[in-house]
């Protein structure tokens, strides 16, 4: 049985712990979803891998799914397919405990986990984030929210006797709520008026733009520029065909605005009911990934489209009535810039996002998106303003000035990140009083700018002491990125004695998640032990394939130890 010494303890007791062959005291956790221990029988299997693996921390979700508990709580119900009478989390808990293997109760608090209304959103529909998305998140500027989930975790605290409660998605996702209450509680605190929803729906509209701009129009009539003049959308006539340019990343970063051109402009293009395709080259897909098709895919299906993907060799047989979809295609060879003129000249219909920069030297290209040349690339907050050359990028009467714009986006963001670390406060002050031994603990965004972007302010709970230890999700694999990473997070916490590096097992092979190379999840371990890390949390449990409990239960850890937990923090 794995015993936990106190951390004091620990460091008195580490060199006769070594020198007795003791295990030096590592997190060895698993995050757990609820939905795999519905039944006794389920979580036996779960708790008998865990054992085998000799892993002594289980991170189990317990609340998410459109607000269902996999615990025994009076403000949600129990878990969809959980037979009447059984307590997950109970269970959880006993047989762990059994074997000395930690239990720490996780949350997923800012995504809602269903598409649709159900549980906490049918009664309080006002907690959603409300930007027209239609995705559903919570939000954390109002009070009410912040009450509900802090009163969620303290019950599953105070019912039962987990070592940690565990937050997830303690963040805002892609969009912004522009509520009444957002609004005016935003106006109150800092005397002017908000971020109105108008500077995202009409031009001019205020945007966060990173992205690749074709530069020297020379055919191209340009509708909309940035600020300091750079064409932003332009649109170009060749032979019998027209080529929409967004001229950055806007399949991340899509303002309404923007959204509606994409929208009127499609709806021109396909009235003959022609197909939209979406295609890229393999030697982009070498270099540059998927990643800007897959989001470019997503964003046209919200606008209710069905783009197909298509192999590049296909374009010189697509009809003259389709429309193609080139996301962040910088690599077009030369025999494809070929066929994609030829189907522009045609007849045919090509929105191009973030422009081919890498192939403007080829003549084709630079005749398909009049433009004559690469520009510098693109990374900060400005205001996108038609030139009033077309309806497809109507000008409003709202005037907006680029600096006034940045200093509402200042505030705002300030004011947004305020809203998640109240609840992370909260949590954090109630859970030490009702239980001073239990880990309070975040899994959270994996580079500083990814964690400020989602308005998650984790290096200053670390700094303030209101998380006794958070999780990176470092699902990268690429070892040396995984490396530069943890570099990063020294500049927070030297000697990660807060920071315990999340790993992932899993990866994608052909659109399907699969367990990962066993050979990576060894090198990104030694790059963990390398760099000093107190262990890994492994996400996730399902998997933890017979192969890996191997690997992990006689490679990485041979012998059992005792779970690491950071020094008290003085309050
Ligand atoms: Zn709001």
């Amino acid at each position: 049985m794995r015993v936990c010494i106190a951390p004091f303890l620990a460091t008195l007791l580490l060199p006769v712990c070594l020198s007795l062959g003791v295990q030096r005291p590592e997190l060895r956790g698993v995050w757990v979803h609820g939905t795999q221990l519905k039944t006794p029988a389920e979580a036996d299997a779960v708790v008998a891998k865990i054992d085998r693996a000799h892993l002594n921390a289980a991170f189990v979700l317990v609340w998410y799914w459109g607000g269902q508990a996999y615990f025994q709580s009076v403000l949600c119900p129990m878990g969809d397919g959980v037979p009447p009478g059984h307590d997950p989390l109970a269970y959880m808990v006993q047989q762990c405990h059994q074997r000395g293997i930690q239990v720490h109760a996780w949350f997923v608090n800012g995504s809602y986990g269903a598409p649709e209304v159900r549980n906490v959103l049918d009664q309080h529909p006002d907690w959603a984030v409300q930007d027209g998305s239609g995705t559903l998140w919570y939000d954390f500027s109002k009070p009410e929210v912040r009450r509900f989930e802090s009163d969620l975790m303290i019950e599953c605290l105070r019912k039962y006797d987990v070592d940690g409660i565990h937050f997830d998605y303690i963040r805002y996702g892609p969009h912004q709520c522009y509520c009444d209450y957002c609004q005016q509680t935003f106006a109150r605190r800092y005397g002017f008026a908000p971020l109105a929803q108008e500077y995202r729906t009409a031009f001019p509209a205020g945007v966060s733009v990173t992205g690749n701009p074709l530069a020297k129009p020379t055919t191209a009539l340009v509708l909309a520029e940035f600020y300091d003049g750079t064409p932003a959308i332009a649109l170009n006539k060749l032979g019998k065909g027209t080529v929409l340019l967004l001229n950055w990343h806007a399949e991340n970063e899509m303002p309404p605005a923007v959204a509606e051109t994409v929208k009127l402009t499609l709806g021109i293009w396909t009235t003959g009911g022609g197909p939209i395709h979406l295609t890229t080259t393999p030697a982009n897909r070498a270099e540059y990934g998927n990643g800007a098709l897959e989001t470019m895919r997503v964003c046209l299906t919200r606008m209710g489209y069905q783009p197909t993907s298509i192999p590049p060799e296909n374009i010189a047989r697509m009809t003259s009535d389709s429309v193609l979809v080139l996301p962040a295609v910088y690599l077009i060879p030369a025999v494809t810039a070929n066929h994609v003129e030829q189907f522009v000249r045609r007849g045919g219909r090509l929105l191009i996002v973030d422009g081919p920069i890498k192939s403007m030297q080829l003549p084709a290209m630079q005749r398909v998106t009049g433009f004559a040349a690469a520009g510098r690339y693109l990374n900060r907050d400005d205001v996108i303003k038609s030139t009033g050359r077309s309806p497809l990028v109507p000008k409003s009467k709202h005037v907006m000035n680029l600096w006034d714009w940045k200093r509402r986006m200042s505030k705002w963001a300030e004011f947004r990140k305020l809203g998640v670390t109240e609840l992370v406060r909260d949590v954090y002050r109630r859970a030490k009083g009702l239980k001073p031994n239990v880990q309070v603990t975040a899994a959270v965004m994996n580079t500083l700018e990814s964690a400020d972007a989602a308005y998650q302010q984790w290096p200053l709970w670390l700094r303030e002491k209101t998380i006794d230890y958070v999780v990176p999700m470092a699902y990268t694999d690429d070892p040396a990125e995984l490396s530069r990473q943890i570099a990063q997070w020294k500049k927070v916490d030297a000697s990660l004695q807060r920071i315990i590096p999340g790993l992932s097992i899993y990866q994608d092979d052909a659109g399907k998640a699969v367990t990962r190379d066993l050979a990576l999840i060894r090198r990104q371990r030694t790059v963990c032990q390398q760099q000093g890390a107190h262990g890994n949390l492994y996400f996730s449990m399902q998997y933890l394939s017979d192969p890996l409990v191997n690997v992990l239960g006689t490679e990485f850890y041979p012998a059992e130890a005792p779970v690491y937990i950071p020094p008290r923090q003085s309050p």
